[in-house]
């Protein structure tokens, strides 16, 4: 979640609200809203101020500097960065020195974080999990739906597992897919707590089918997934769980992160998912992401892929044999083999890729995943090689 520096007064607890121009104001303004309205000047100020006093309550001054705020003493954002634009949706309080976007409105990638808690531990976490209650973040989710100015092509849903968050899960996707009824959603989850056949019922029957549900399974026997999860009973509950969803017609995409007892097992999972899970629509293969619990463990989850190369060719020749459509995600061209590169999607959220200095004059550079940003050049064993030449992708 991208955070950005600001200085506020009087501003509420993690109070939500959309970022406008004084220009758009009069479009957009809805009484149950709140908006930061962008005043550069002392001549908007004042009329922001006329537009409270006229009633207009839910409006916040978002400045630039200290000195435009003149003889404005209600609710003020200071931003002197200029990072903020029209259609953001943020979460500010006096009690942050940063304003929380979440929800970018020229981003190409889109998630709204619904919980950090996690009923399992995976080794590779990128977001290790918390105990403490955040179940508030349910309703702020419910507030960025009601914020956002325009509906984006597909918006993800992320934790820690969504799928603790019970019958609230369930509110905020509907008020999703009430006020964004052409998007296409991603619910991030382990799929564990759909094991239950009534509690899969409670919250899949009638769901928007809209919705893709990704879940990550990294083997084909329990003890290997358990393993990975670091819970024990893990893989029977996401197999109920994943029947569950199929039950209910619901899309389902699994995903297998390429640590190493993931890949010395590839060719078993890829084989048990062809032959007892031939329904779901797709099969993402992803590189490990270098940070969180994976960098505790980096004798499992620190891989150069090219090491891996025959493992992943005969994963795709065995998913595709059994009709199982399959991607290969987070991983820059120059570590797959080059037979594997029209599978390989650029899927880093554009907030969090980079590329490495070499990456500037590699042929394929437009058409690649890039890096993670918190990738450290030569601290792992993932080596970046650019590409020279004329090649097709
Ligand atoms: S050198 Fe950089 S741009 Fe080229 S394939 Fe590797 S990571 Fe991608």
């Amino acid at each position: 979640m991208r955070k950005v520096r600001v200085q506020t007064q009087g501003v509420e607890y993690r109070t939500v609200a959309r970022v406008v121009s004084l220009e758009n104001l009069s479009a957009q303004w809805r009484p149950e809203l709140r908006f930061l309205v962008r005043a550069a000047d002392a001549r908007a100020v004042t009329k922001i101020a006329q537009l409270r006093s006229a009633g207009l309550a839910n409006l916040i001054l978002l400045i630039p500097n200290r000195d435009a705020a003149g003889q404005w003493q209600a609710e003020t954002v200071l931003e002197t960065g200029g990072t903020l634009i029209d259609g953001d949706v943020v979460a500010v309080a006096d009690h942050m020195n940063h304003a929380h976007v979440l929800f970018r409105y020229t981003d190409q990638h889109h998630t709204v974080f619904l919980t950090n808690r996690c009923n399992s531990y995976c080794l590779m976490c990128s977001q290790p999990p918390t105990k403490h209650d955040d179940s508030w973040l349910a309703n702020e989710a419910v507030q960025v739906a009601n914020h956002m100015a325009s509906s984006p092509h597909t918006l993800g849903f992320s934790g820690g597992e969504p799928l603790l968050l019970g019958e609230h899960l369930r509110r905020v996707l509907d008020t999703f897919a009430h006020h964004h009824p052409n998007t296409r959603y991603d619910v991030l989850s382990n799929g564990r707590l759909l094991a239950d056949p009534s509690d899969a019922e409670h919250l899949l029957n009638g769901l928007s089918e809209r919705m893709t549900w990704m879940v990550p399974l990294y083997g084909h026997a329990d003890f290997l997934h358990d393993f990975v999860v670091q819970s024990p009973g893990a893989f029977e509950e996401t197999l109920a769980g994943l029947l569950n969803l199929h039950r209910f017609g619901q899309a389902i995409q699994l995903r297998i992160v390429l640590i190493r007892p993931v890949l010395e097992n590839l060719a078993g999972l890829c084989e048990f998912i062809g032959r007892n899970l031939p329904f779901v629509r797709e099969v993402a293969l992803m590189a490990c992401e270098p940070i969180g619990f994976a960098l505790a463990n980096p004798e499992l989850t620190d891989v150069d892929l090219r090491d891996w190369s025959a493992e992943l060719s005969h994963g795709f020749r065995t998913l595709k044999r059994a009709k199982v459509p399959a991607i290969l995600m987070n991983a820059p061209l120059c570590a797959l083999p080059q037979t594997l590169w029209p599978y390989a999607h650029k899927s880093i959220s554009d907030w969090k890729r980079t590329f490495a200095e070499d990456c500037a004059t590699c042929t394929v550079k437009a058409e690649c995943a890039g890096l993670f940003s918190w990738h450290r050049q030569g601290k792992h064993a993932m080596k970046i090689q650019k590409i020279e030449g004329i090649i097709n992708v």
